[in-house]
């Protein structure tokens, strides 16, 4: 056998982002059964498009509660759990402001203030009632709305690892639009761990700050850059603060965080953003099954303890703190 073993590459376009598959053996069944079972967990939580689940669960808000199924009903529990933390910067409930910003989407722009006060209301986690017995969901107030943008991505690709798994892969990545998932380790002699690129904000799509070296973990980043629009020369980025219903507003460009489960990753890139870079470093102190890269405006990159990982600077521009 060669030392040098190939590597199968494939690609789809779901979840408004591309999807890329790394495998060790030339198998499309494996790539299909993928890109199959994203579409399936998108179909039930997507809030861009009809029918799913969640839609459901949306407008039926201030009417009547909805039965979900099981995966989407725990989904949504964690997703409320998370937002209920202490001054958390993370809300499922967000929706109403997501859709009036559009940011990303045609027709972004500055609402005035008086839409994001009227808005803000309807951003209470309190008012999603869940009954465990029923898998029911229940927006008490009319026009709220349920927005999984910041969690599904993780969950899904915590699914596709099992569904790997279950397959016999033990070896490959898999990059959903940002959200990394590196299985096992490239069977390569040379190269013992997966190199995963820090992305340089606001620069060529393929510029990088550094490389993050890791095995067999989730590598999941929440920038201002990813979706953004520019006015009087403002970026209004696509992370809103829940308190003010305004874009976060903070010293930083880039959160990553390196973790088992993507999810975590997923919910932690949000929390730890709104945290900014001191308080999550005392926050992470006692978590070591959680990293994370921070990239802040004045081009510092601050790693946390590099227990599970290890980060190469590579771009100039920035600085280790
Ligand atoms: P992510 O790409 O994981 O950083 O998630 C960003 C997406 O989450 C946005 O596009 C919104 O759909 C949604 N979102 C925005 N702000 C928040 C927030 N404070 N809490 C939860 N979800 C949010
Ligand atoms: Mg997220």
């Amino acid at each position: 056998m060669s030392s040098v073993e190939r590597v199968y590459s494939y690609s789809a376009v779901l979840m408004g982002s591309p999807i890329l598959l790394k495998l060790f053996e030339d198998n499309s069944s494996v790539a299909k059964a993928v890109f199959r079972l994203i579409k399936q967990l998108e179909d039930l939580l997507t809030v861009n498009r009809e029918p799913s689940q969640l839609m459901t669960v949306n407008h039926a808000a201030g009417k009547h509660p909805v039965v979900v199924s099981q995966p989407v009903f725990e989904l949504i529990q964690k997703a409320k759990s998370v937002s209920l933390l202490e001054n958390s910067s993370f809300n499922f409930t967000i929706g109403p402001l997501v859709k009036r910003w559009k940011i990303g989407f045609h027709g972004d722009s500055v609402p005035p203030q008086t839409d994001i006060q009227n808005l803000l209301p309807l951003t209470n986690p309190e008012n999603v009632e869940l009954d465990p017995q029923t898998c029911s969901v229940f927006l008490t107030q009319p026009g709220m709305e349920i927005d999984l943008g910041a969690i599904a991505k993780g969950y899904i690709a915590d699914r596709v690892r099992d569904l790997l798994h279950q397959l016999g892969i033990q070896n490959a990545l898999i990059n959903l639009g940002g959200n990394v998932l590196a299985l096992g380790a490239p069977p390569h002699s040379t190269q013992k761990a997966w190199g995963i690129g820090l992305k340089k904000p606001f620069a060529d799509p393929d510029a990088l700050i550094g490389i993050m070296e890791v095995n067999n973990k989730s590598v999941v980043t929440s920038g201002i850059y990813e979706r953004y629009f520019e006015k009087d020369g403002k970026i209004y980025h696509h992370i809103l603060d829940p308190k003010t219903g305004y874009p976060l507003d903070n010293e930083l460009l880039s959160v990553t965080v390196i973790s088992d489960q993507s999810i975590d990753g997923d919910i932690y890139t949000t929390l730890l953003y709104g945290m900014g870079v001191e308080n999550s470093l005392a926050y992470l102190a006692d978590k070591p099954e959680i990293e994370a890269i921070f990239v802040t405006k004045s081009h510092q990159v601050i790693c946390s303890s590099e227990r599970q990982y290890r980060f190469t600077l590579q771009d100039s521009d920035f600085h280790l703190a």
